[in-house]
């Protein structure tokens, strides 16, 4: 089986795939500067982005947004993901899951900013006690005449430290809906919301992980997003669609690796011969192009089935077995792409040691591989194998 692509499809992809040509370059000095680039050369990338309509991606037009296709996404971010050091989260995704519920206040006072790309969000949802479990969140929220007020401790907030505003997740602690999920939208500036710690983690990225303190935060009731109790069913659209764009990203470095690793055994020599000729390499090589091809294949596949509006359950199924094969084989690419580069593979300015690092967490974060398994394997006792693969 392949997937062929419209005209319109092929140019979007190769329009990216020259632009994230442009930001590789890049990739060592963001590497040996703690992920930051001089403040004109990144506003350059973030300009360039949106002249090519690459940035807000996910935004339907109603939203002021591109409304890309589900597959022409999924095409933009394959290529993003080419590049490390996050450079290609230039290529921005804003709240599309927000659409049915957005007030014209918030449109006005955060979205239609966020799609222009003037501010940033942040999502704080994960604590020190709850992650895949996310009913187990302690943060809470009470209605107090016209305000909820907010408290709670985030973990892994990515992106707080170049934000404007964050989503954040608490359960309601009194009224009809005590003990359920609400989402708010919260300025970064409002009293009472803190950066406890910013710890380092194993990719150098500008884009930072807070761990947030939330005291005492009153937030007017039109920071609510959607009804109270609706707090989850966010939560899920939005891992169900970056589950999907993980693959795609997976797909691209998967490939830049393959072919970064392909040029170095055709030009090294070891015992008087290209290691490129040596069957070890080669089986490395075959076996992750394979592997590309069957996560690439999945998740083109997965996004074609949303655009023609798939049933949400096995949209769901779908998207979570993508991520769990894409952003295993991508780890299993890295770890060959290294071994093929030898000593060069383990050193910082090497794109496989890079590529080593940074993809590990694609098995962590959105929900680990093994909570992947578990929606995969629950739709498929309810549903049997057919409806979820075709
Ligand atoms: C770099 C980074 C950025 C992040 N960004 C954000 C962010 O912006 N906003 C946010 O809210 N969160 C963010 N996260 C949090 C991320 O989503 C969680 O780390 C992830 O969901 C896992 O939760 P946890 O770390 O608490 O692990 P845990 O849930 O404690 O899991 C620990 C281990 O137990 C396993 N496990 C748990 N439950 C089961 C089960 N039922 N069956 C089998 N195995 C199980 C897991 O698979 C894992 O192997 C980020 C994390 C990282 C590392």
């Amino acid at each position: 089986m392949s997937i062929s692509l419209s005209d319109r499809e092929t140019r979007l992809r190769q329009t990216t795939r020259d632009f994230v040509d442009e930001l590789i370059p890049w990739e060592v000095e963001a590497e040996m500067n703690h992920g930051e680039l001089p403040s004109d050369v990144a506003k350059g990338h973030h300009d360039r982005a949106a002249e090519l309509g690459l940035t807000s991606i996910n935004m339907p037009e109603s939203m002021g947004g591109p409304g890309y296709t589900m597959m022409e996404q999924s095409l933009i971010q394959e290529q993003s993901g080419r590049v490390t050091n996050a450079l290609g989260w230039v290529v921005s995704t804003g709240p599309s899951w927000i659409e049915d519920v957005v007030t014209d206040h918030q449109m006005e006072r955060w979205i239609r900013p966020t799609v222009d790309g003037d501010i940033h969000e942040c999502y704080a949802i994960t604590e020190e006690g709850a992650g895949s479990d996310v009913d187990g969140i302690a943060a809470t929220a009470r209605r107090d005449g016209d305000n909820y007020v907010l408290d709670g401790e985030k973990w892994h907030v990515t992106s707080a430290n170049l934000a404007a505003y964050v989503f954040f997740q608490a359960k309601l602690t009194e009224g009809p809906n005590a003990g359920r999920h609400v989402l708010f939208f919260v300025d970064m500036d409002t009293p009472g919301v803190e950066c406890v710690r910013v710890p380092e983690y194993a990719h150098t990225y500008a884009h930072h992980h807070w761990e947030m303190r939330f005291t005492d935060v009153r937030v007017p009731l039109e920071n609510l997003v959607g009804t109270e109790g609706d707090g989850m069913s966010f939560s899920h659209a939005w891992f169900r669609y970056e589950r999907l764009m993980i693959a795609a990203r997976c797909c691209g470095a998967a490939e830049r690796l393959i072919e970064e690793a392909s040029a170095f055994a055709n030009d090294r020599e070891a015992y008087g011969s290209k290691i490129a000729d040596y069957q070890a390499i080669q089986f490395m090589l075959a076996d992750s192009l394979t592997e590309l091809w069957a996560a690439r294949l999945m998740t083109y596949e997965t996004a074609r089935a949303i655009d023609a509006g798939a049933d949400l359950k096995i949209q769901h199924a779908r998207c979570s077995m993508a991520k769990l094969y894409a952003s295993e084989m991508a780890n299993r690419v890295a770890d060959r792409a290294v071994q093929i580069f030898g000593g060069r593979g383990f050193m910082r300015e090497n794109v496989a040691e890079r590529f080593y690092r940074e993809l590990r967490v694609d098995r962590v974060w959105e929900g680990t591989s093994e909570i992947q398994r578990i929606i995969i394997a629950d739709q498929l006792r309810k549903r049997g194998p057919g409806p979820l693969i075709g």
